[in-house]
């Protein structure tokens, strides 16, 4: 496999061509389903800054036959699925064949004084409104903050898969982007032990545009920055039409 792990699109589809040859990509809902001959891979995406990033990612996967598991955030600072774009990037993401997981947020129910169970209800509820599909697996935000009370939450009171239970955790190999960087080394690396995976990636990292992560996140700033300048124009626009009609 090739050695330059840089954390690109290219190296991406590298990998999950190279992971092909080998691996049965699962979601996390297909966790219960018979027994697999090829080692398997759940891949995972968490998403923190970008729903078209997620986006792009998604649809290189499809190109390829691979189907990920993403996680989404139904109140993320950087984006929206409830705007008109969000829910079609979002909706688009689920028809190519992916799953849609929630990405929640414990730290956010306890600055806002909202109970656990009911916020982690509430999100739910309203991504399965806006997908049109029920919501089988999660995964936390943070997950190594400790927040005060959060023994008394577990995501498998609500029937779900957690990303974060032992069964894929523990009794596979759990790799991660977080951060940008890789803790034991590039997935491309491990592909060859063949064993169960589950692999977290981050799209910003993979699809955003520069070569180092501050780039890429400070990119996406701007990206997101110029849409509002462009929404905010637009606003302006139709007022002074409408103003004059008056
Ligand atoms: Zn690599
Ligand atoms: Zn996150």
């Amino acid at each position: 496999m090739k050695k330059n792990c840089s954390l690109n699109r290219e190296h991406y589809r590298e990998i999950l061509e190279e992971a092909l040859k080998v691996f049965d990509f699962r979601l996390f809902r297909e966790r219960e389903n018979k027994q697999a001959t090829s080692p398997v891979i759940y891949l995972r995406h968490d998403l923190d800054h970008s729903l078209s990033l997620a986006y792009e990612m998604a649809l290189l996967e499809k190109e390829l036959n691979v189907r990920s598991t993403y996680f989404v955030q139904s109140h993320a600072d950087f984006y929206n699925p409830f705007t008109d774009s969000g829910t079609k990037l979002l909706r688009e993401i689920k028809n190519m064949g992916h799953e849609i997981g929630f990405h929640y947020d414990l730290n956010y129910y306890k600055k806002n004084g909202i109970d656990f169970n009911k916020g982690f209800l509430m999100e739910k509820n309203l991504i399965e409104n806006l997908i049109g599909n029920e919501i089988r697996s999660a995964a936390r935000h943070f997950p190594h903050k400790e927040i005060a009370g959060q023994e008394s939450f577990s995501v498998s009171e609500f029937s779900l898969y957690d990303a974060y239970s032992p069964l894929f955790i523990k009794s596979l190999k759990y790799i991660s982007d977080s951060g940008h960087s890789w803790r034991e080394g590039c997935v491309c690396q491990h592909l060859h032990k063949k064993q169960d995976m589950q692999v977290l990636t981050h799209p910003v990292w993979w699809m955003g545009e520069g070569n180092s992560w501050q780039k890429k996140l400070k990119k996406e700033g701007e990206v997101q920055a110029k849409t509002l300048t462009r929404e905010t124009q637009e606003i302006i626009d139709y007022y002074e039409v409408y103003l004059k009609k008056r």
